[in-house]
């Protein structure tokens, strides 16, 4: 079966978007996945946050994040320009909410890469357009494997940041799916079927009784 002809065949009737949210510890392989949906389903675009953390090398105001002063950050929240904002790690970041609401009347699907504070606030404000995956790595060891490996860190930092993946992952339970990543291409096809079964739900279907009082003979 080809993804693009499942993803052609879901979007022929007119339907609400949804908002995919995407949450995993670091070192799970949220961004590698979330990468490759992106490319490859042209029905799905990426909320791009806004944050008052310092922007990284090779990242693009804009693409990435929004980059704002705290001051900005801070006036946005209080006029209610956010649907959600957290402070992760000493930085604020926030979802925008215009595109976010957009997106959805069109019909678009919006991948959402934030952690689990974001994922629970967003549950309260559009808790109908929501679904929620967590991915997980296969084990603790390959986990840590995976965390040593980013860098050349020492002890302390690799167990700095274990410290923190199982904060994260303590949070498994808050979502409607779990993707063990054992292998990358085996989870991607995995969140691509969560995708498609998502888009089928009737209730997301909003032209769905046009198409069925056609075929139904008066
Ligand atoms: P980083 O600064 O490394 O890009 O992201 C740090 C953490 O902030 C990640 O866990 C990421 O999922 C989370 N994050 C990014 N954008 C948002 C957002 O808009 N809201 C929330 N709640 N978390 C976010």
């Amino acid at each position: 079966m080809s993804n693009k002809s499942a993803f052609v065949t879901v979007d022929k009737i007119k339907r609400r978007g949804l908002l995919f949210v995407v949450s995993s510890p670091s070192g799970a392989g949220k961004t590698t996945l979330c990468n490759r949906l992106l490319k490859t389903d042209q029905n799905l675009t990426l909320s791009i946050s806004a944050t008052t953390r310092p922007i990284r090398p090779g990242e693009e105001d804009g693409k990435d994040y929004h980059f704002v002063t705290e001051e900005t950050f801070v006036d946005m929240r209080e006029s209610g320009q956010f649907l959600e904002s957290a402070k992760v790690f000493g930085n604020y970041y926030g979802t925008p909410r215009d595109p976010v609401e957009t997106a959805l009347s069109k019909g678009q699907d919006i991948l959402f890469d934030i952690d689990w504070q974001g994922a629970q606030q967003l549950g309260e404000t559009v808790p109908t357009d929501l679904v929620k995956v967590f991915i997980l790595p296969p084990s603790r060891d390959e986990l840590e494997r995976r965390l040593r490996n980013r860098a050349q860190d020492t002890d302390d930092v690799v167990a700095m940041r274990m410290a923190k993946a199982e904060s994260e992952i303590s949070h498994w339970a808050e979502y409607d799916y779990a993707v063990v990543n054992y292998d990358i291409d085996e989870a991607e096809q995995l969140m691509r079927c969560i995708l498609v079964a998502e888009r089928l739900k009737r209730t997301r279907q909003t032209g769905l009784s046009d198409a069925v009082s056609k075929i139904i003979a008066p």
